[in-house]
């Protein structure tokens, strides 16, 4: 089975717009997402204008400010108190990675936990492991959902997540855990054969390193359903996961493409925490 996350977003998107019309006529205004650019990376350039794109489709007010590769920490700390302070804007994207002179983590912490719709804020991070009410990081949430969406159950299963970072790895491997399956992380300390015997063990990987084909298909249990989060370009030009996808799609019984797994995932769940974000925001 192809785990199709284009298809399932542009599902997901029909009753999302529905929603979306509904709380905008009770209301008398659509939620509103602020995207935050700063410098000229291509690539950051590109996720944003797929973010915009969906706010237009869905029936989203997107407000987009531009910031030079120049911009000092305190300029683009003083534009998110600004927001912070916007009654108007219920959701805040400071696209990531920023230039070296700022600090990723200074400029989350000063984020409104209420409008954190990436889910990265301290508090966000700490009420998703207490299970309390929060923004759940669009990615792993949007793993979650393209498993849950392909009758996939976790319960019981051995899952691993090959990688740790605090906005993917991290919580997807905690999202597992919390749909009652038995989680094991991979990381870059995990010894070599200590990794693919690991990995060779999954009911469930999710694989977010960014490298290039970093799980080769003869890991992978026969029957195992792999998550590709992994968006690496090639000098040619293509885009590539972290998993070798062909002789991975030979032993997996579902496998995510890339493109077209979860980076629509990733974008059908901002959309879904913005308008949370702009509920929360009319009956707190
Ligand atoms: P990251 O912050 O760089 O984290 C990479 C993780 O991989 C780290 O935890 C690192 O371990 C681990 N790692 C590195 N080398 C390893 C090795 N040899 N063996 C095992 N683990 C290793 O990256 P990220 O933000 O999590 O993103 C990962 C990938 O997902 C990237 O390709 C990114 O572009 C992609 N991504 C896609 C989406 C989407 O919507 N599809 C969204 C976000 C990210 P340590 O902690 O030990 O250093």
């Amino acid at each position: 089975m192809i785990l199709d996350g284009k298809a399932l977003a542009k599902r997901l998107s029909v009753s999302l717009r529905e929603e979306t019309a509904a709380f905008t006529a009770k209301h008398g205004l659509a939620p509103c997402l602020a995207t935050v650019l700063v410098g000229d990376d291509p690539a950051s350039a590109v996720y944003v204008k797929a973010k915009r794109k969906a706010c237009a489709r869905n029936g989203f007010i997107s407000k987009h400010i531009e910031l030079p590769a120049s911009t000092t920490q305190d300029e683009l700390l003083a534009l998110v108190h600004e927001l912070n302070d916007d009654a108007a804007v219920h959701g805040i994207l400071v696209q990531l990675p920023l230039p070296d002179q700022i600090s990723d983590r200074v400029i989350i912490d000063a984020m409104d936990p209420a409008k954190d719709v990436d889910g990265f804020h301290p508090e966000s991070i700490g009420a998703l492991v207490l299970k309390r009410h929060c923004f759940v990081p669009c990615t792993p949430k949007g793993v979650m959902k393209l498993i849950e969406e392909s009758g996939i159950d976790c319960s019981g299963k051995q899952a691993v997540v090959v990688g740790r970072s605090p906005n993917v790895g991290l919580p997807a491997a905690l999202l597992l855990m919390q749909a009652n399956a038995t989680v094991t992380i991979v990381h870059s300390r995990t010894p070599e054969d200590v990794k693919k015997a690991v990995i060779g063990a999954a009911d469930i990987l999710v694989v977010a390193v960014g490298r290039p084909h970093f799980v080769k298909g003869a890991w992978i249990k026969e029957g195992a359903v792999v998550i590709d989060v992994g968006i690496n370009r090639l000098d040619d030009g293509r885009l590539v996961g972290d998993v070798e996808y062909d002789t991975a799609a030979e032993r997996a019984s579902a496998i995510t493409p890339v493109p077209g797994g979860v980076g629509p995932m990733t974008i059908s769940q901002l959309m879904a925490n913005t308008l949370q974000a702009a509920r929360d925001a009319v009956a707190p």
